[in-house]
């Protein structure tokens, strides 16, 4: 590869490029003109290793210090003391006032990364990252260091804007946040590495939180959640909140009842304790969703609330704490107040646990409910999946396909799973034991081992794994329901009339919590009935006349 093709703007007519630059050099001395913070740089640069993008990492760097009296520019060779004390291991390295901020970049600052490289000296000249209100209190919440790579190229347009993204937190942060902005070119073994071949791509603490160029909080969010965020939801200060409907539980169910509801005129709000998206969040792949011949469980959840969002506003991360009976209802969460005069519980369900030794003791640390969520920690090594439902199976798909060596143990000697994923186990080539139940997880630091025990010769074997994934179906969740005193069926479900009216007027059920298919489109099905009855409910209350008695 030649000059010309790497450095973009190189080899035009002599006269012309010095008139360019001058031009250039003008406008940034006059954006350094007001900086009020010096800004000493510190570049590691080899003639040996690398040498055209430390020569040139050299030459961009050396122009930028004679612009502004508060750049100052000292040079080492990679034998330096100050290397080893810095750990730097590449050639060119270059490091922003490492006494204040921990941000270095590997590589040469040219072609579109010489915007980011700018950009860098102005934050760090001005001290301004000019971060959005939102993208602060995003930051704010970050507890725990995070160690960011972004992986870029000089011949990338979209990186600089993510370079930006990640500079802003690194700036803002230099408490908690640390920033290598690595140039793939001038570092084919960290791209290797982390197999960054398509930039950008961001990985904090070595997790990928981010392909491609994000929004500004977007990226804040991926970052402080330490997972791709693909949806932002704004944050709200409001202490006291009036609404027709609160929705509680922003599964399907929930998201739908959402849209139905402000399409029928109503206010409406969801509020979720945890993941949006319930249990659908978790699943790898759907394949019975209309419209979507298959679709990530997490995708289809961003469109999901994408959607919802257009229509009525969520209140992620908010627990409902108490729900006082009157009208209106009086909701109090741990972040503020709502009154509503209908509520919606569209609590979902939670995994069933097996209950077996060791079951809670290796939690997070080998027993795992969720395959999509810790699947690839185990690519390479051994795992049983237990259950003979629908999520076993399609889990065990997923964790097969990420080349995970994983066997179903099932308790009976038939799946409860449709056809089309047994067939496909079948084909695969997955290991089944059937008959079989995990009596026992044992390990020290880590799972090590699961007893077995066969239910048709009484055997009992022990099987070296490094993980078990137990997809055993769900139990509704109903503490709220329960503690509110709304009527419960026989089997644990909220109890409902047929038009998802509970036992409390004014308080609805939908989606698995209150039981039937347990399917994405009957969840969402119920959820959009739920909307219905309460806009008919609320414009013609059955309970006054029952009041008035
Ligand atoms: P499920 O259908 O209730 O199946 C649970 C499985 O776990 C059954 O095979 C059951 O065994 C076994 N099991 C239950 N308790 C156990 C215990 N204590 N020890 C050992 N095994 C135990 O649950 P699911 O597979 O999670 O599915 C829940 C719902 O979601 C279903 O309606 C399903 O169709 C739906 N779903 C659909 C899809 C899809 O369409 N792509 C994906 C996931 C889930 P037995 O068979 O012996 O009872």
């Amino acid at each position: 590869m030649n000059n010309r093709e790497e450095f973009p703007g190189r080899g035009r007519d002599p006269q012309e490029a010095m008139e360019a630059r001058e031009k250039v050099q003008k406008k940034l001395s006059e954006l350094f003109g007001g900086m009020d913070h010096d800004i000493p740089l510190l570049l590691f640069a080899d003639s040996f290793t690398n040498n055209q993008y430390s020569e040139a990492a050299r030459t961009v760097i050396r122009a930028v210090r004679e612009l502004s009296k508060r750049v100052t520019l000292r040079e080492f060779s990679l034998g330096h003391d100050l290397a080893r004390q810095y750990q730097v291991t590449h050639s060119p390295t270059l490091l922003f006032d490492p006494d204040h901020f921990s941000i270095r970049w590997l590589g040469a600052p040219v072609g579109q990364e010489g915007t980011t490289f700018v950009e860098a000296i102005i934050m760090l000249g001005y001290r301004k990252t000019e971060l959005s209100e939102p993208s602060t209190k995003i930051l704010k919440k970050i507890t725990s260091p995070r160690a960011i790579k972004l992986f870029v190229s000089p011949t990338c347009p979209y990186c600089p804007q993510q370079a930006v993204n990640a500079l802003k937190t690194a700036i803002a942060r230099p408490d908690m946040i640390s920033l290598e902005i690595i140039d793939i070119m001038a570092c084919p073994d960290l791209a290797e590495q982390y197999n960054a071949y398509g930039v950008p791509v961001c990985y904090a603490n070595d997790v990928m939180i981010a392909r491609g160029a994000q929004p500004e909080e977007l990226f804040m969010a991926s970052l402080e959640k330490l997972e791709q965020q693909n949806v932002f939801i704004p944050e709200s200060d409001a202490e006291q909140v009036e609404t027709d409907v609160a929705i509680i539980g922003g599964g399907p169910a929930g998201l739908t009842a959402g849209i139905y509801a402000a399409r029928s005129g109503l206010n409406a709000v969801i509020i979720e304790r945890g993941a949006l998206g319930g249990q659908v969040a978790l699943t790898p792949v759907v394949e019975n969703y209309p419209g979507f011949a298959q679709i990530g469980g997490k995708t289809l959840v961003d469109i999901m609330v994408q959607h919802a969002l257009q229509y009525v506003p969520i209140f992620p991360d908010e627990e409902v704490m108490e729900i006082k009976i009157g009208r209106p209802f009086e909701i109090s969460t741990n972040r503020r107040r709502y009154t509503a005069r209908a509520v919606l519980l569209a609590t979902g369900a939670t995994y069933r646990r097996l209950d077996a030794p060791g079951e809670e003791q290796f939690a997070g640390s080998g027993v795992s409910y969720c395959a999509t969520c810790d699947g690839f920690l185990f690519r390479g090594k051994k795992v049983l999946i237990v259950g003979g439902g629908d999520s076993a199976l399609t889990d065990a798909l997923y964790l097969a396909n990420n080349e995970v060596d994983v066997t179903i143990v099932h308790r009976r000697d038939t799946f409860r799973a449709q056809d089309y994923l047994v067939s496909q186990v079948r084909d695969r080539g997955i290991g089944i034991l059937f008959n079989t139940e995990v009596r026992e997880i044992r390990g020290d630091t880590k799972v090590r081992e699961a007893v077995l025990f066969n239910n048709r010769t009484g055997a009992t074997s022990t099987q070296p794994v490094d993980g078990v994934f137990i997809a055993i179906g769900y139990v509704p969740t109903v503490d709220l329901a329960r503690k509110i005193g709304v009527e419960l069926t026989g089997d644990g479900f909220i109890k409902c009339d047929g038009h998802h009216r509970t036992s409390i007027p004014g308080i609805y059920a939908a989606g698995d919590v209150e039981g039937g298919y347990k399917q994405i489109v009957t969840a969402a099905g119920q959820g959009s009935g739920a909307a219905i009855t309460i806009f008919e409910d609320l414009v013609n209350p059955y309970w006054t006349a029952q009041e008035k008695h």
